[in-house]
């Protein structure tokens, strides 16, 4: 039976009263991982994306002013989901990756040219991800878009989940084989399955910014261990004339509140006192917003008809930049093991297909998640016997190409 709704900002389509795929929150996982689902099955699946933020709205928390470093490994993702040539248009790539600490000598470099590879990674500004992904989905004649709008209630079924979603002045009830929670850090849903989330505060907060800089970076990112925190500059493309970067400095959460309070020639003052001469001198910041962070990984992640995907799943600290990359390997063997079970009819939501899923990805999200946590705490302490593990570290990533190699192909997700 179809329920009639009125077409949305991103969707004609009707409510169904049933299907394959619910996906829980539009954001960058969401909407990747609904567009290349699509993609590999030929939409012979029905899917529906609830998505809490209507469609171009400034207040989408994942398409927000924040620029995002794409592994090697998630260009590729984006190629065969066959959105790759649209997000090129204003991709920078990263050719080389500079990685100093404040204060001491060691430093270490990675370039393309020794790993034979076009780029490292590529720097993407989440509002144009968010445009191509948005842009995509209403394109598809086959994911049906619900937004603005939220799920109230959360049931499971004998087979699959049955939701109830609240519109703007309607609500409905629908199942689903499969539910697909995509809606970020805080999860309304987990809450009402009970399913805890760990969480541990860094104490510390990420302040973003667009910034100019002196000299051109030369499609160099700069990642700079502080004393309160890491500090990253990623290649951004050229813009009215200005050599324009991304900025994502960690510092301590009391530092944040007073650096948030400085005006914008005083923080370029500050900034400048930090960065070490790699980048060259800052000459601008733009609007700065300031994010907490935390390490949270969820106690499950499967059950019958309900997977967790993204920051509900495994939320890391940005120092590496490997939170949305790690997402789309898991997005990418979620789709592999969906299509796999429609081969042997299963269905999306059985058991037997989201722990295989869950089986194969669990290393890779262990070693993130550890790899990000201990980086933090090595290069965040003062302490002399860390310090010189870092020195060491950076010593000798430099002069021992196997070390070199092992950390390029992390930086590129292979
Ligand atoms: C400062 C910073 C820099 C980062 N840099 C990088 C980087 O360089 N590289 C990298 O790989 N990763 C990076 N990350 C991590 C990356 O941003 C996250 O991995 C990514 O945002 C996770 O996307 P998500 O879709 O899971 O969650 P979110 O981005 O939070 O999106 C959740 C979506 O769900 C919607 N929603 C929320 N609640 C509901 C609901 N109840 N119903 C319906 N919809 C709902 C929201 O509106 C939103 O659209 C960075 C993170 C930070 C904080």
């Amino acid at each position: 039976m179809l329920i009639d709704l009125p077409a949305n900002s991103s969707s004609a389509n009707s409510l169904k009263d049933h299907y394959d795929i619910i996906v829980v929150g539009g954001g960058l996982v969401g909407a990747s991982f609904a567009l290349h689902l699509q993609n590999e099955t030929g939409a012979t699946l029905s899917i529906l994306v609830v998505e809490a933020v209507a469609a171009g709205s400034q207040d989408q928390p994942s398409f927000d002013a924040r620029s995002t470093a794409l592994s090697w490994s998630s260009r590729e993702f984006f190629a065969r989901a066959g959105l790759w040539g649209a997000l090129d248009e204003e991709a920078t790539a990263i050719n080389d990756i500079h990685v100093s600490d404040q204060g001491r000598f060691g430093s270490a470099s990675l370039s393309h040219t020794e790993h034979r590879q076009e780029a490292l990674g590529y720097v993407l500004e989440n509002r144009h991800l968010g445009t191509v992904l948005n842009t995509a989905l209403e394109e598809s004649p086959t994911i049906a878009k619900l937004a603005p709008a939220q799920i109230s209630q959360i049931w499971p079924k004998q087979s699959g989940m049955e939701l109830t979603i609240d519109c703007q002045d309607s609500t409905h009830t629908v199942s689903a084989a499969l539910v697909v929670v995509a809606e970020g850090g805080r999860s309304p849903i987990c809450t009402q399955l009970g399913i805890e989330q760990q969480r541990k505060s860094y104490e510390q907060h990420a302040i973003i910014a667009n910034i100019a800089l002196e000299k051109a970076h030369n499609n160099q990112a700069i990642e700079r261990f502080t004393r309160s925190g890491p500090l990253a500059v990623l290649p951004l493309s050229g813009y009215t004339g200005l050599n324009r970067a991304s900025l994502v400095w960690t510092v301590d959460a009391a530092e944040s509140e007073q650096l948030m309070a400085l005006s914008d020639a005083e923080t370029v003052k500050a900034l400048n006192a930090r960065l070490g001469r790699q980048a060259g001198r800052v000459t601008q910041i733009g609007k700065r917003v300031c994010y907490p962070l935390t390490l949270s990984v969820a106690a499950e992640q499967v059950r019958p008809g309900l997977v967790l995907l993204g920051n509900v799943a495994h939320t890391v600290h940005p120092v590496a930049g490997q939170g949305f990359n790690l997402a789309l390997r898991d997005t990418e063997c979620l789709v592999n093991e969906l299509v796999a079970g429609q081969a042997r009819q299963e269905s999306p939501g059985s058991m037997a297909v989201l722990q295989r899923y869950l089986d194969q990805q669990t290393q890779d999200q262990q070693r993130v998640i550890t790899f990000t946590d201990q980086l933090v705490s090595l290069f965040s302490s003062a302490r002399t016997h860390k310090a010189l593990i870092r020195k060491l570290g950076l010593l000798s990533i430099d002069m021992i190409p196997t070390l070199r190699q092992q950390l390029a192909r992390s930086a590129m997700g292979v």
